[in-house]
């Protein structure tokens, strides 16, 4: 299939899992993470409609962005980042997907010349190979986040593990989902808490019934 036929039938596929969700049609936003093919490509993407790209690292993001940033893009840095390579690349970025330490929030309330929409990552399934906060310890870290006026916390960001069954996608997204929901009730300051980045190529209809607003796919698209 080709990109532009990729990219119709993966937006549709999206509209059909926000329909059969009973949600209002655009609420959802999708990501194309483009960490598997050139910029060329990438800007395809952006030429058939994408409005949103993603990179996992920063050397690549940096590459994306400087071929791309006249395009009017959206642009999400979704991976994990080293505090020393924040100065490299946060004025860059409109969504950070990964944050997961107060040492991190700190480097970015340093550096940032605006303030940084970012999700809080959240290891629901207590992978020890995941990144992110476990669920006991964000209360604590949002009162130290609190202080950091530049880190807009917009929600939570989780990732399942790839051996999860359909039936455990949904609790850990339904738990995801409960989570945020009671953060946001909490109503702290620059913590909205609306938005929640979950659901990848391999089980973004299961995020989507679970409240997702964005979703980040990539394989979709290039296979
Ligand atoms: C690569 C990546 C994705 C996209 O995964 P696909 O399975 O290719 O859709 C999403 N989120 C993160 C953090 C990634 O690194």
């Amino acid at each position: 299939m080709s990109l532009k036929d990729n990219k119709k039938r993966v937006f549709e596929e999206v509209d059909q899992a926000i329909q059969n969700s009973g949600r209002p049609s655009s609420s959802v936003q999708i990501i194309a993470v483009t960490k598997y093919v050139e910029p060329q490509i990438a800007k395809e993407l952006v030429s058939a409609g994408v409005q949103h790209i993603g990179e996992n690292r920063v050397d690549k993001f940096l590459e994306k962005y400087n071929f791309l940033k006249d395009e009017g893009v959206t642009w999400h840095l979704i991976g994990s980042l080293q505090s020393r390579k924040v100065k490299d690349v946060i004025n860059f970025v409109d969504y950070f997907h990964a944050l997961d330490s107060v040492k991190l929030a700190r480097e970015i309330q340093k550096r940032a010349e605006k303030t940084i929409k970012c999700f809080l990552q959240v290891n629901i399934s207590q992978e020890v190979t995941k990144h992110g906060f476990a669920i006991e310890e964000i209360e604590a870290a949002l009162e130290e986040i609190a202080e950091l006026d530049k880190v807009e916390i917009v929600g939570l960001m989780t990732m399942a593990p790839l051996s999860a069954t359909d039936q455990e996608l949904h609790e850990l997204f339904a738990e995801a989902n409960r989570l945020r929901e009671k953060l946001a009730n909490q109503g702290r300051q620059h913590m909205p808490f609306t938005e929640l980045s979950m659901g990848m190529s391999g089980d973004f209809p299961i995020a989507i019934a679970h409240g997702s607003t964005f979703v980040r796919i990539g394989s979709a698209f290039f296979d």
